[in-house]
């Protein structure tokens, strides 16, 4: 597999710093030298042919998704990383009293540590594979991705009862691989048109809100996180008031399957 590759490539930018022409910064990302030569054609993480003439394909297709194209004034919420004993529960509380469904990109470890906290969700919110470990599919090969994803299933489907259809990656990082292991184990991947930016308000947190609402178009996929970084409390906090505000401007809210279905 290419991880061995890959991490050369980041210890040869790390001394790049020093190093002039082994990497240019472009904005506040790095561009690559191609140190490392061409990807193997079948395997590793680019690729999105297992195996050379793949007679049996693992799947026959596979569909991504950032927003829903729809006239209506729909959105789907998005909760991402938990389910987390502290801040799921504040979240759920929210989206009760506003009477509104959600969906949850759910950590695998965290269903085996935590999965209770979801008991009450299932038939009311939807619930997404967000691999087992959180970690970076762009870095793994077809096989490694594909345990990653199979195990967070497992797990949900011990807690819950249930087979998840939606899967959300990582830091919204795709490889070749990560594409086909999706795939292979039947998800529709989802990613987002708007999210939360905690770190531009912490000095103005309540901010938050209406910076939220305005990047609500009809069929937005809205990005939260009911876990990690201490910053994120601001907009959990901000909740009740941002579905307060969105319900009085009339938008309807959904589970992102229903907000799919409703597809134009
Ligand atoms: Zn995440």
């Amino acid at each position: 597999m290419g991880l061995g590759r890959v991490r050369r490539r980041d210890a040869l930018v790390a001394a790049g710093a020093a190093a002039a022409g082994a990497a240019t910064t472009v904005g506040a990302q790095v561009a690559f030298a191609d140190d490392s030569g061409p990807l193997p054609f079948y395997g590793g993480p680019a690729s999105l042919l297992p195996a050379p003439d793949p007679d049996t394909p693992i799947a026959t297709e596979l569909r991504v998704v950032w927003r829903v194209h729809t006239p209506q004034r729909a959105l789907a919420l998005t909760f991402d990383d938990g389910p987390n004993p502290d801040r799921t529960p504040r979240v759920l509380a929210a989206l009760d009293a506003a009477g509104v469904p959600a969906t949850f990109f759910l950590r695998g470890d965290n269903v085996v540590a935590h999965g209770a906290v979801h008991k009450g969700s299932v038939g009311r919110h939807e619930l997404g594979n967000h691999t087992f470990t959180h970690t970076d599919l762009g870095r793994l090969d077809l096989a490694a991705a594909r345990s990653e994803i199979e195990r967070c299933s497992a797990a949900m489907h011990t807690a819950y009862g249930i087979v998840p259809t939606l899967f959300r990656p990582p830091y919204g990082h795709l490889s070749g691989a990560a594409v086909l292991a999706a795939a292979a184990a039947g998800l529709t991947t989802v990613l987002w048109s708007g999210r939360f930016r905690e770190s531009g308000f912490r000095d103005q947190p309540d901010g938050i809100v209406a910076d939220a609402a305005g990047q609500m178009h009809p069929g937005t996929i809205f990005l939260g996180h009911d876990s990690g970084t201490a910053e994120r409390i601001l907009s959990i906090e901000r909740l009740p008031r941002l579905l307060a505000a969105l319900l009085a401007q009339g938008w309807t809210f959904h589970t992102v399957s229903d907000l799919l279905a409703l597809s134009a």
